[in-house]
């Protein structure tokens, strides 16, 4: 379904989320401060405005409270990040993201009511240390301080040829399966009656322990 967005601070961050966005046929808002990155993507956003998010009346007159998603993408200058989320918040946007520098300033995000908080650097740690770590992680998000999303690759014979109901992963390791890649489609919620077969990619969803349990008993 096609949504809008509006992303404010056009980094690194900001910018390849515009771009992706953009590829998937979101309509997106680009606002950010420095004209040089503004004539970057002007051509690839919807629309593009240089703009100091900062001045609420500039965000008034830019219509930000129509749009569904809002995200501040404001990186190093902690004290704009907090004050554009606080706005956007205050202007009645349903919805909005905002990167944060480090815990504490994910906390005042979350405080000050940011939807959802998204560290990018220290998230792409945890993910490559996973991936190091495990032949058989391919993903791995974190949902919340002990439980994840893991992207796991069927290698053990022993889980192969077997329908999820005799394999039983939600008594056996308390997780629960909400999709299967297998090559290039995605079954997702599949049925008890699902046969896994050697080299799928089974996506769980449990506590951080019970992924590790599963991927231990995978190698
Ligand atoms: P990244 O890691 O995503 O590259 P960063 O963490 O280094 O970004 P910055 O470069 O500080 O973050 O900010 C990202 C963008 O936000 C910059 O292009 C900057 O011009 C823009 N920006 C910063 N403050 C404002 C503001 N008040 N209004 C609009 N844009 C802003």
């Amino acid at each position: 379904m096609k949504q809008n967005f509006a992303i404010i601070g056009l980094g690194r961050f900001g910018g390849s989320l515009c771009e992706t966005l953009i590829e998937s046929g979101q309509e997106v808002l680009a606002i950010d401060k420095d004209e040089d990155r503004i004539n970057e993507y002007m051509n690839i956003a919807t629309h593009a405005v240089v703009a100091n998010a900062q001045d609420e009346m500039t965000l008034r007159s830019l219509g930000l409270r129509n749009f569904e998603h809002v995200i501040v993408a404001i990186g190093e200058d902690i004290q704009a990040s907090i004050l554009v989320t606080l706005m956007a918040k205050e202007m009645g946007v349903a919805k909005v993201t905002a990167k944060a520098q480090n815990s504490y300033h994910a906390k005042v995000l979350y405080k000050i009511g940011a939807d959802n908080v998204v560290h990018p650097e220290r998230d792409m740690g945890v993910k490559v240390a996973h991936n190091l770590v495990s032949k058989n992680i391919l993903d791995y998000l974190e949902l919340s301080d002990e439980y994840s999303l893991a992207e796991i690759k069927v290698t053990n014979p022993k889980f192969t040829n077997k329908n999820l109901l005799q394999l039983n992963f939600r008594q056996r390791f308390g997780l629960n399966i909400v999709g299967i890649r297998r090559n290039k489609q995605l079954i997702i919620s599949p049925l008890a009656e699902e046969l896994v077969e050697k080299g799928d990619c089974l996506l769980v969803i449990g506590a951080d322990e019970d992924v590790e349990r599963l991927d231990d008993k995978m190698s």
